[in-house]
């Protein structure tokens, strides 16, 4: 029998952090590299007027490689625990351009023809590989299924389903808890049948809004593998259990956490700006609220926003949840990279 994860901070949510290298663009007008990792999951922040430190689990300096960040991370316990039939999540955090998509998919490649090198796939994708090599060296059949689906100023819509994107209801009910009413969810069997389904949602996720790239920074992402494991050996270990375990594996990409400046004229950033800001709270006030010892916590809000109605039941119950947050290493992104430190510190 598996070992069931142990009631504490630790194990329920851990937080990394993950400081992206400086771009061309960046070294080339001479920015200043402001944050500097310390080792064992201390990174410093020394600037003008500002000199900090702050702790994670982990943090994943410039020369991380995206096997590192999986590895380090816990992402590999995830999704054993998945298969175990846990509710986990993880969700990247931090500002636009801080590496929150390159972290979840690595440069997505463009097309199914020309796939990514294999050295910079994503947690996503190496996720998925280790289900199915868990799933071959346990002995285990799996059932996988897929939804994908994104929230823009509190609407959620369904990235899979063809045609123009429409705002689905979300629903609560006693047995099921929040729930997406008629969302798609897609069976998949393979690596190249998740990832293309993942390439589809992105490509729909970029075209749907008139302001393509706005839009992507501008809204929450949420990725949920379905997984329904069952022991197939024909002589299971003594005491292992044959009845299948259902678990979910959920990557959030979260919109930019830079506080939006409102230009005035448009209404419509406006709204956007508070939705952002709005669920972005609600996450971290549920997240700080749950730490708490079980006996000292109060009501937690989550009907607050749609993403922590979504968000629920891996933030809750039984869920084990690691928040990776990523940040700049630039001199000009320092007030939006302290702001990060703060709302990830605050979160563990
Ligand atoms: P976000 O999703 O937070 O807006 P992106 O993931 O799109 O940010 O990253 C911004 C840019 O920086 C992209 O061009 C991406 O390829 C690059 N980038 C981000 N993190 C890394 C990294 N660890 N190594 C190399 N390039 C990175
Ligand atoms: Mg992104």
């Amino acid at each position: 029998e598996r070992e069931r994860p142990v009631e504490g901070r630790e194990t329920r949510l851990r937080v990394v952090l993950r400081v992206r290298p400086l771009t061309c663009t960046e070294t080339r007008r001479g920015d200043q590299q402001v944050v500097h990792s310390l080792g064992e999951g201390a990174v410093h922040v020394s600037a003008a007027r500002h000199d900090a430190t702050f702790g994670f689990s982990a943090v994943f300096d410039a020369g991380a490689s995206q096997e590192a960040v999986f590895e380090g991370s816990g992402m590999r316990q995830l999704v054993e625990l998945a298969m175990d039939g846990f509710s986990c999540t993880v969700f990247a955090f931090g500002q636009t351009g801080s590496g929150k998509t390159y972290t979840l998919m690595g440069p997505l490649a463009q097309s199914e023809a020309q796939p990514a090198s294999p050295a910079v796939l994503g947690l996503m994708q190496r996720s998925f590989t280790c289900l199915l090599e868990q799933s071959r060296s346990r002995g285990t059949d799996l059932a996988l299924s897929a939804s994908y689906l994104e929230i823009y100023n509190e609407q959620v819509r369904d990235l899979l389903s063809p045609g123009p994107p429409c705002a689905l209801p979300l629903r609560w009910s006693k047995t099921r808890g929040f729930y997406v009413e008629n969302q798609l969810s897609v069976e998949f069997e393979s690596l190249e049948a998740i990832v293309s389904l993942l390439l589809q949602g992105s490509q729909r996720r970029r075209t749907s809004a008139h302001a393509l790239n706005r839009h992507s920074s501008r809204s929450h992402a949420l990725l949920t593998i379905h997984i329904r494991s069952r022991a197939v050996r024909a002589h299971p270990a003594p005491g292992a259990s044959t009845c299948p375990k259902q678990g979910t594996l959920c990557f959030v990409d979260l919109a930019g956490s830079e506080r939006v400046k409102e230009t005035g004229s448009s209404g419509e950033l406006s709204v956007e700006a508070n939705s952002i800001n709005r669920s972005l709270l609600a996450l971290g006030h549920c997240i700080s609220l749950l730490a708490k010892p079980r006996g000292k916590r109060t009501h937690i809000p989550y009907r607050d926003s749609k993403l922590t109605r979504l968000l629920a039941r891996s933030l809750g119950g039984s869920g084990i949840t690691l928040m990776v947050a990523c940040i700049s290493p630039s001199s000009r992104c320092l007030s939006e990279t302290l702001s990060t430190l703060h709302y990830a510190s605050r979160a563990q």
